[in-house]
């Protein structure tokens, strides 16, 4: 696709994304408009299902609905409320010792910076940019794996990574579509353009698509 199709493939895939659901951290943060509960289930959210992700999600905050009451808990309270996210020992762990950070060192507010948030322990660019996006409504480009397979299938980007592909994302695609990308991207390629075999026969934006990277498709 050519720079400037950008915008037909976003309104088109923005169309078909009335059919799909929303991402589990999505969900949460327009339901709770709460960046701390955006970091929360984000954490919850890596190397885990959504259909997962969502309720353990919200029987932690029943426990902890704020910094203050999650820095309380301990350790077995936190593992038991949210297994069985994947690697929850650790991310137990890493919860309690963010939401301590926090109430001690921030006045139990969750920064809105990317670079701040990166030093915290268990927070990654993908974590700090949805914090900064859907969290705090600020710009942001939230890349994970899905995001950087579709961009460089499509031909917008020839990236090797999710960071190199961020970095080529901020540096041209058009700031209206920088906080929602992520969104369709992850509900478009958890539907139709998934990692395996992806469904190119019936795709919307098929007439853009080199389809780079593509061995095999339905
Ligand atoms: Fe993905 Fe295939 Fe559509 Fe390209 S044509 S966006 S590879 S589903």
């Amino acid at each position: 696709m050519t720079d400037g199709d950008i915008h037909e493939v976003m309104v088109l895939l923005a169309e078909a994304s009335q059919e799909w659901v929303s991402p589990a951290v999505t969900i949460v943060s327009q339901r709770e408009g709460n960046p701390f509960k955006v970091l929360v289930s984000c954490i919850l959210s890596l190397r885990t299902q959504d259909r997962t992700t969502g309720p353990a999600s919200e029987r932690l905050f029943a426990l902890a609905p704020d910094v203050e009451a999650l820095a309380m808990l301990s350790a077995e309270m936190v593992e038991q409320a949210i297994f069985p996210v994947g690697f929850y020992r650790t991310k137990a762990a890493q919860l309690i010792e963010i939401a301590r950070r926090l109430r001690d060192e921030y006045g139990g507010r969750v920064p809105d910076d990317v670079d701040d948030l990166l030093e915290f322990k268990g927070v990654g660019r993908k974590t700090a940019n949805l914090v900064v996006t859907l969290g705090y409504g600020k710009p942001g480009i939230c890349v994970d794996t899905h995001v950087h397979r579709i961009c460089n299938r499509l031909g917008y980007v020839t990236t090797r990574s999710p960071d190199e592909t961020e970095r080529a994302l901020r540096a041209k695609l058009p700031r209206e579509y920088w906080i929602g990308i992520n969104d369709l991207l992850v509900m478009f390629g958890q539907n139709h353009c998934t990692p395996l075999s992806p469904r190119c026969s019936t795709c919307l934006v098929s007439r853009f698509c080199p389809r780079t990277g593509v061995a095999k498709s339905r």
